[in-house]
């Protein structure tokens, strides 16, 4: 748990009660401040409405990042806050205002923050530097531990995290890419782009800038005067392929490249030896639910992509394999539905099709002569894959459902792992 010291005896307001905003709580009553909190759908012991508050002598309002701050419109929260000159912030920023005295390195991009964060965490680790990884990838800011003056904290920023940072100043920032996403929150993809460029505020000629330059948005960013720090312009077409990164079976796939050429650039920023970079990514054993191996199994290849809740995230699955993909899909569906992938059907050898969405993906692939068999659930599309994929030769069985689990499990996670224990028990 990360000290607050400097808001002993202060008053915090805390809304949301969350992982980030129960971990607030945590750090905020160690430290020895007086709370108030509030959310909609729990309650805990500082609970009080939000016009009860005394919002004259808060010091600051912990936000959790899924509270409406701009767009669609401001939460009462937000404005009640504003009225009265209270900062509003979120638990990245109470970490760095406890440890501005360490390195900090912060991601942020429309895809591949996890990846690039977890890549960049292990890579720091096997050069054995002290290191804490968290932020959006899963790990509450507040919950991380204390860090010395030798240390790196590597953070996952979502861009409803980034609008609600004022003084975090990143040493190493990283943006990868900016495709339209959660413009509703934003407004449009000015606001959207506004935000994601917070990542460079703060930072100084001292400090680096890692941006994506494969992307048209962020190629315009790297082009423009938004940060003071040293730039460094990264592609997914550069240096990886040369330096024998480019098919690492953990982080397989074109868009990894790009989170490779990031992770370098940063880890190079931060004075890590060349041959101890490379050596970390090819250790690195990839995230769970991302593209991740399960198994191989008589020479069928398992692999588990449950996080891919969209068509946009599976089209890179779908590149990343060698024909025969036996493709297990559905869920409940996004709009749009798998039409996007149709470029991409002739490498699918079969689909099994599960889940709400199976009818109308069913609709699709028979439009496109796609064989498919119709599941229902996730253990028998297992099943008939793997007895598919035996009479094949190297063959991939590759769950990437281009839908949100919510119909079935009780998110991708659980979805995952069931795959995982399906496979692991044929
Ligand atoms: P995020 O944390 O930004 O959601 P992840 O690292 O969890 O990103 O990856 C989620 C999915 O996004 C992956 O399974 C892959 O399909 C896709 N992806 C990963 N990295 C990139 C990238 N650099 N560019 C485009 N898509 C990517």
């Amino acid at each position: 748990m990360i000290p607050l010291p400097f808001l002993k005896d202060k008053t915090v307001g805390v809304f949301g009660l969350g992982k980030a905003g129960t971990s607030a709580i945590k750090a905020l009553a160690a430290s020895g401040a007086n709370i108030v909190a509030w959310d909609d759908k729990s309650t805990c012991d500082y609970s009080l409405e939000i016009e009860k508050w005394p919002w004259q002598i808060l010091s600051y309002l912990v936000l959790s990042p899924g509270i409406p701050f701009t767009h669609p419109v401001p939460h009462k929260v937000v404005t009640l806050a504003q009225k009265h000159n209270v900062p509003i912030i979120c638990d990245i920023e109470l970490l760095y205002l406890s440890q501005s005295h360490v390195r900090f390195v912060g991601i942020t991009g429309t895809n591949g923050k996890s990846t690039t964060t977890a890549l960049i965490g292990h890579i720091i680790r096997e050069a054995n530097i002290a290191c804490q990884v968290g932020g959006n990838i899963g790990i509450s800011a507040l919950e991380l531990s204390p860090l010395g003056a030798d240390g790196i904290y590597v953070i996952e920023t979502s861009s409803y995290q980034l609008d609600l940072l004022d003084k975090t100043r990143f040493n190493v920032a990283i943006l990868l890419n900016v495709t339209p996403d959660h413009l509703d929150r934003h407004g449009d993809m000015d606001g959207y782009i506004k935000a994601k460029n917070r990542i460079f505020r703060n930072q100084t000629s001292k400090d680096v800038a890692v941006i994506g330059v494969d992307n048209p948005h962020t190629k315009k960013i790297a082009a423009s005067n938004v940060t003071s720090a040293r730039m460094i312009p990264i592609s997914a077409f550069g240096k990886v392929d040369e330096l024998g990164l480019g098919a690492l079976p953990y982080l397989p796939g074109a868009h990894n490249k790009e989170n490779i050429a990031a992770a370098y650039a940063a880890c190079s920023a931060l004075h890590i030896p060349h041959e101890k970079i490379i050596t970390g990514i090819q250790s690195f054993k990839g995230l769970a639910h991302r593209m991740e191996r399960v198994a191989e199994k008589n020479g069928v290849l398992f692999i588990n992509d449950s996080k891919a809740t969209n068509a946009e995230a599976t089209e890179k699955a779908l590149l990343s394999y060698d024909k025969p993909i036996l493709w297990i899909a559905g869920g409940k569906a996004k709009e749009g539905g798998i039409e996007a992938l149709k470029p991409l059907f002739p490498r699918i050898e079969c689909a099994y099709l599960i889940g709400d969405a199976q009818d109308l993906f069913a609709e699709t692939l028979d439009q496109n002569h796609v064989p498919f068999v119709r599941c229902g659930t996730l253990d028998k599309a297992v099943k008939q894959a793997y007895e598919k994929a035996r009479t094949l030769s190297k063959a991939t069985v590759l769950l990437s459902p281009a839908c949100a689990s919510f119909d079935q499990f009780k998110n991708f996670e659980e979805r995952g792992e069931i795959f995982s224990n399906l496979v692991k028990a044929l």
